[in-house]
């Protein structure tokens, strides 16, 4: 056989983190559910199901390379001209192009830590420099210390709002006294992937924020609230410039016409109104979930996403693989907590049950 090992890779592959993905619950006895990747229980909307069937039809075409028809819907979305949208292949490849587009090879790139795991991949694989500047107590972004952080080097900074896996958000005021920090030629991207599931009363007004400054730039995902998350489809809102750099780095044809048909769709006010109470519906569910846990006793950080979180620290591991033997497959961050996405009822119930067992058996 032909050896391999002569090939060469970059050197930056060895200190790139492993991207650990949510793994499928396994069959075996009595219900299981994967509560790992923070998907929607939710099968897409019928509407939206007829959309991909119709667009499977030209399926021997490309995709429409600039996506024209959905980034006017997103643009009348958000306000703002078509221009000023960028679509790819899910978010985390929008994120991906932004690090591209902005980052030299030795640039920095700060953010919070623990948040999307998915980061220190992006600015690694690319030869840029992380630079994760840990969570506060109560795990939530230290923007003091991330602002503090800023050299000359830094091109970007990555805030995830709310943070995924921690759960709590940023606030319209801690996002612009953050900005009055940050120098005008470094770009802040705000991840909000979770951001329909946000308490709608507190959530931080980004789009007003982003009006104000050329350099924010907004991260949205059709994988999350509209449960599109297996067809590969998220955006960005940013400055025209700036999203003509991320088409200009972006795979081509990275969204699929199936994608786009989908995304479209979800963007049709019936079709959101629907999407908009199901939101509503794990918005509820996290707060019964939560409430349950806080009378066990457990001490959770406030979560505005589709999960919620369990700073279990050295007995992460552990916790995780007694909820899988009892039918709860859970995502563990190493030596740092436990994410659990608030899923359809009986995972939810579940959930509850397993986090009173293991309670009573700490006791
Ligand atoms: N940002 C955050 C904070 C996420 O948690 C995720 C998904 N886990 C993404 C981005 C990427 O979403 P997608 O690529 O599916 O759009």
């Amino acid at each position: 056989t032909p050896r391999s090992e002569s090939i060469r890779l970059r050197s930056a592959l060895e200190a790139l983190p492993a991207y650990v993905a949510g793994k499928p619950a396994a069959n075996g006895a009595g219900p299981r559910f994967k509560v790992s990747s923070n998907e929607s229980p939710f099968p897409p909307p019928a509407a939206v199901r007829e959309a991909v069937i119709t667009a499977m039809d030209s399926a021997n075409r490309y995709p429409d390379m600039g996506a024209v028809a959905l980034r006017e819907a997103l643009g009348a979305l958000h306000g703002v001209d078509p221009t000023q949208i960028a679509v790819s292949t899910g978010s985390v490849a929008v994120c991906g192009d932004l690090v591209r587009a902005v980052v030299d090879p030795g640039d920095e790139v700060v953010f919070a830590w623990r948040s999307f795991e998915a980061y220190p991949i992006l600015v690694g694989s690319h030869g840029g420099v992380s630079v994760p500047v840990p969570l506060t107590a109560t795990f939530e972004h230290d923007l003091e210390t991330m602002a503090a952080a800023i050299t000359d080097r830094t091109r970007l900074v990555l805030l995830c709002t709310p943070n995924n896996p921690t759960g709590p958000s940023l606030t319209t005021e801690q996002i612009r006294v953050f900005l009055s920090r940050v120098p005008e030629h470094v770009v802040v991207a705000l991840d909000e992937a979770y951001r329909e599931f946000h308490d709608p009363d507190s959530v931080a007004e980004t789009a007003t924020i982003f009006r104000d400054h050329p350099n924010v730039v907004l991260l949205r995902t059709f994988s999350k609230m509209q449960g599109l998350a297996g067809l590969r489809i998220g955006y960005a809102v940013a400055h025209p410039r700036l999203a003509r750099a991320l088409g200009q780095v972006t795979v081509p044809f990275g969204a699929g016409s199936l994608a786009q048909a989908a995304a479209l769709a979800s963007c049709e006010p019936a079709v959101m109104a629907e999407l908009e109470q199901r939101a509503a519906w794990i918005r509820e569910e996290r707060a019964r979930v939560a409430d349950a846990l806080r009378a066990q006793g457990w001490e959770l950080p406030v979560s505005q996403g589709n999960f919620l979180y369990f700073p279990l620290a050295e007995r992460s591991a552990q916790f995780a693989a007694f909820a899988e033997q009892r039918g709860l497959v859970l995502r563990a961050y190493g030596v740092d907590g436990v994410r659990a996405t608030i899923a359809e009822q009986e995972a939810n119930d579940l959930l509850i049950d397993i986090c009173g067992q293991w309670r009573e058996r700490d006791a």
